[in-house]
């Protein structure tokens, strides 16, 4: 069996961050330290860091007062910043920063006045710092049709922002229904989903050109590695979402020559070499990496790490 690795694939700049923070303050400050809901979508990533002294918890009202409280890098909202001022937490902000340039870029176009609509998944922890980022309502739009149904008048001012994990895709007809629907409108085109996003969305497309079936390492709750397997999906190939080589089931591999692996942007390399390894033990197999584009995106620890 052939296998074909897509280029790039897994971890983006921000959760290398994410995670690096995590680290950096149980070096500086010892353990415990507290992280306000999973640092990035993948348990693997999760129970490392909780075996180094990580405790992760939903809501603030878990943490001691004055404990080391990182904030994961969906963002959060104001209200929870606000919420861990009052209770005296020492907060390190793991947000991405290309989360946070979507919250600026939102909160810019509502002082102009304008009306604002953020295109993604309701329920997202990203979706929910956001509009919680944003003093002034936020309408959420999921699809094409419920462009139609805003409650906003077409000659009104609006604007809107995304996801930064979204289909690219799926968010231009978005864009492009918006556009038809209301007279005065600015928005970032789709450039405010992120580099990473973009090119793991290239890449998979490439891939599932040259492969039987798609193999997408990431956590469920993932939405970028949600959105690689549905690509590759649209595209005709069989696709499935794994967390790790133990969710491989045999029979998705029977009289398949190629198989393509791809990995969400949470996603640590160590599970895409358990699923090669889970498929070596199906028969032999000969793996390959597509020539895609290299990454070279890095992001700054936030100020209080930066010197650890
Ligand atoms: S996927 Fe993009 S926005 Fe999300 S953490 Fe990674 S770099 Fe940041």
């Amino acid at each position: 069996m052939r296998i074909i690795l897509a280029q790039p694939r897994g971890f983006c700049a921000g959760v290398v961050r994410a995670i690096d923070t995590v680290e950096r303050a149980l070096e500086k400050y010892g353990p415990p330290v507290y992280v306000r809901h999973e640092i990035v979508h993948n348990k693997f990533v999760v129970e490392s860091l909780k075996a180094k002294g990580a405790v992760f918890v939903e809501e603030l009202s878990e943490v001691p007062a004055h404990a080391v409280t990182i904030f994961s890098a969906h963002g959060v909202a104001r209200a929870v910043e606000a919420d861990a001022e009052a209770r005296g937490l020492n907060v390190i902000n793991a947000t991405c920063p290309l989360v946070t340039k979507v919250h600026n870029q939102g909160k810019r176009y509502a002082g102009q006045g304008r009306e604002l609509i953020l295109i993604g998944h309701a329920g997202h922890p990203e979706v929910d710092g956001t509009r919680g980022q944003i003093p002034a309502p936020v309408h959420l739009v999921q699809t094409v049709a419920e462009v139609d149904t805003l409650p906003i008048e077409s000659d009104t001012p609006v604007a809107y922002v995304t996801q930064t994990t979204l289909s690219v895709d799926d968010t231009r007809d978005i864009i492009a229904a918006l556009e038809r629907r209301f007279t005065d409108i600015l928005g970032p085109d789709t450039k405010d989903i992120c580099y990473a996003t973009q090119n793991r969305q290239a890449a998979v497309r490439e891939l599932a050109k040259l492969v039987d079936l798609v193999l997408v390492v990431g956590a469920k709750n993932s939405s970028n590695s949600n959105r690689l397997r549905e690509i590759g999906a649209e595209l005709g190939v069989p696709s499935y979402l794994i967390a790790d080589g133990s969710e491989l089931k045999p029979e998705w591999v029977r009289g398949v020559a190629t198989v393509g692996i791809t990995a969400g942007a949470s996603a640590p390399e160590v599970l895409v070499e358990d699923v090669i390894e889970a498929l070596g033990r199906l028969g032999p197999v000969e793996v390959s990496t597509l020539p895609g584009r290299q990454e070279t995106i890095e992001f700054r620890l936030p100020t209080e790490l930066a010197a650890v």
